[in-house]
């Protein structure tokens, strides 16, 4: 039975640990994850292609012009947006396809595209939050303010979303997104036609 891949979204305030459930997710797993579009400048180590695609303002606004993107924010002050087309290429061809996304964009993809599963990280507590926030060491003292308060509303709309996991430990995590993956392909919306073409109309 072939069906169309499923478009899962991952969000969170930052300092969640949403990068490393994802990554632990596409190691065990044949996923495919979306590689997002910026206009912020990258951090150490990232490189064009891998981590985002670093575009200029001009050519961001070019492309949103287009309607290149499946959705696209602004999130601290720099643009971000999620391909059209590759997305929507790979789930025709049967792929799961991961996005990690911020909330708003996470929303906007639900619109645009009403199959799609959102599911949103929350640390356990918000010490946590704070200590994770402070640990990467990226941040300035205002930005850390920054970070948190938009956490603290962020965390408001978790309610919007299909589920929310917890990430007590990587490993949980991941095991439970894998668990709303699977029973998500199982549910009978996802998988009346493939039944009516498999065992019914012949
Ligand atoms: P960072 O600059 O730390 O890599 O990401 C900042 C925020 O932008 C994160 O919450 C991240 O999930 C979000 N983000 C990354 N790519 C996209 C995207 O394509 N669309 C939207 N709406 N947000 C994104």
């Amino acid at each position: 039975m072939g069906s169309k891949g499923l478009l899962i979204v991952i969000s969170g305030p930052s300092g969640t640990g949403k990068g490393t459930i994802c990554k632990a997710l596409l190691n065990r797993n044949d996923f495919w994850l979306s590689i997002s579009a910026t206009t912020r400048t990258p951090r150490k180590g990232e490189q064009h292609g891998r981590e985002y695609y670093f575009l200029d303002k001009d050519e961001f606004e070019r492309r949103i012009s287009s309607k290149d993107f499946l959705e696209y924010a602004k999130v601290y002050e720099n643009y971000y947006g999620t391909p059209k087309s590759e997305v929507l290429e790979k789930l025709e061809k049967g792929k799961d396809v991961i996005l990690e996304i911020d909330i708003q964009g996470g929303l906007e993809v639900k619109k645009a595209y009403d199959e799609a599963i959102l599911i949103f990280i929350i640390p356990p507590s918000i010490d946590e939050l704070t200590n994770r926030i402070i640990n990467r060491g990226t941040e300035t003292e205002e930005s850390l303010r920054i970070r948190l308060n938009s956490a603290k509303s962020e965390i408001k709309c978790s309610k919007k979303y299909n589920y929310v996991v917890v990430n007590d430990t990587v490993e949980n995590a991941v095991n439970k997104i894998e668990s709303i993956i699977i029973s998500e392909k199982c549910k009978i919306d996802k998988v009346k036609e493939d039944i009516d073409n498999e065992f019914l109309n012949n």
